[in-house]
């Protein structure tokens, strides 16, 4: 017989370690099942600085290790694999992964977000050719070149920052002239000396051969149209839950955000969402985490009352 675990939990983001840190404390089976490597999105930024307890900051990556590392203290397992389908309703939870099908009285659903795409044509293609959505995964490749950020909010102005240490120039090109992102980046963004702004801007076309060789923009309010030489162009326009496995089972918003209360319960019994898929005000690392530790709290009610009651 298989073994049914207490808690399966789908992603292995801060939301997800979180959940299994205080699951496996709790004395519960926890399982995590992780595409790549832990950390999601947090694992691919380069410094936190608003995470409490790190003065002086902290790596994405460097964080998610040792946030794996403390549920695994208390036996909390991870698997990396796929989640392919999942079949959320009854009392044991399905899960099949690329290497098989794990079973689990309770489900975390934690598989956070991707970033969104301009929909422009050669996008897809130029991945990896002059087109990146992760400035921490990608800038060393633009190192003394010159790129382009896309995007007004918080990605984007902490991209170009980083960016701005690597490259000759950063452009920033934003659709209004006002950021979204937070105070805190405004003076160091100013101090950049090698930062342009394009404001007002709309990404309408990308040039390229084989690989980028620039954009072209529109400005919004003259229709003027300028071409912006650069090697690399990093999108940071916001990001699209990933959801599309949970489609028809779970409740989910407009925008494919999963509906869930502030016990992070769905709508269905023994499935909670936690993180950046979750439809919620605020995403940060720290109540990605807080949702993990609320979640775990009610598996815990939820593991004594209605399956051993
Ligand atoms: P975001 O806050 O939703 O910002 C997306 C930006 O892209 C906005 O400026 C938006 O413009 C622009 N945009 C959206 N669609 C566009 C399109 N089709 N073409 C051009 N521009 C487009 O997304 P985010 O920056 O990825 O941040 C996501 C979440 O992560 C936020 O909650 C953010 O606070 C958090 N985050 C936090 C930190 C941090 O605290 N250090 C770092 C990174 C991310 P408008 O402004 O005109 O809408």
């Amino acid at each position: 017989m298989p073994q049914v675990y207490d808690v399966l939990v789908i992603g292995g983001g801060p939301g997800g370690y979180t959940a299994a840190l205080y699951a496996a404390r709790a004395n519960l089976s926890v399982m995590v099942l992780e595409k790549l490597t832990p950390g999601g999105q947090m694992g691919t930024t380069d410094v936190i600085d608003n995470y409490p307890g790190f003065p002086e900051g902290v790596g994405g990556f460097e964080l998610a290790l040792q946030m794996q590392k403390g549920a695994q203290r208390f036996g909390a397992q991870t698997q990396l694999s796929e989640v392919i389908s999942v079949e959320l309703g009854g009392t044991v939870k399905q899960v099949r992964t690329q290497d098989g099908t794990y079973q689990a009285r309770t489900v975390v659903l934690a598989s956070g977000a991707h970033p969104r795409e301009l929909g422009l044509s050669g996008e897809q293609e130029l991945r990896g050719r002059g087109v990146s959505y992760c400035a921490t995964c990608d800038g060393m490749f633009y190192r003394g070149k010159t790129v382009a950020v896309v995007g007004g909010g918080n990605t984007a102005v902490s991209d170009v920052l980083y960016l701005s240490r690597l490259c000759q120039k950063v452009y920033l090109i934003h659709r209004r002239d006002q950021l979204r992102a937070s105070k805190v980046y405004l003076d160091p963004l100013q101090q950049a000396e090698n930062v342009e702004f394009v404001w007002d801007s709309q990404v309408q076309k990308l040039l390229y051969g084989d690989m980028l060789t620039g954009v072209q923009v529109r400005h919004k309010k003259t229709g003027e149209l300028r071409e912006i030489p650069c090697d690399g162009l990093f999108v940071a326009v916001g990001h699209v839950p990933n959801t599309e496995l949970y489609q028809g089972q779970v409740e989910l918003d407009q925008a494919g955000y999963v509906l869930a209360d502030e016990t992070t319960q769905t709508n269905l019994p023994g499935v909670f969402a936690v993180g950046d898929l979750r439809k919620k005000p605020l995403r940060q690392v720290i109540t990605a985490a807080s949702d993990g530790a609320v979640a775990a709290h009610f598996i815990e009610e939820y593991v004594s009352t209605t399956l051993q009651g």
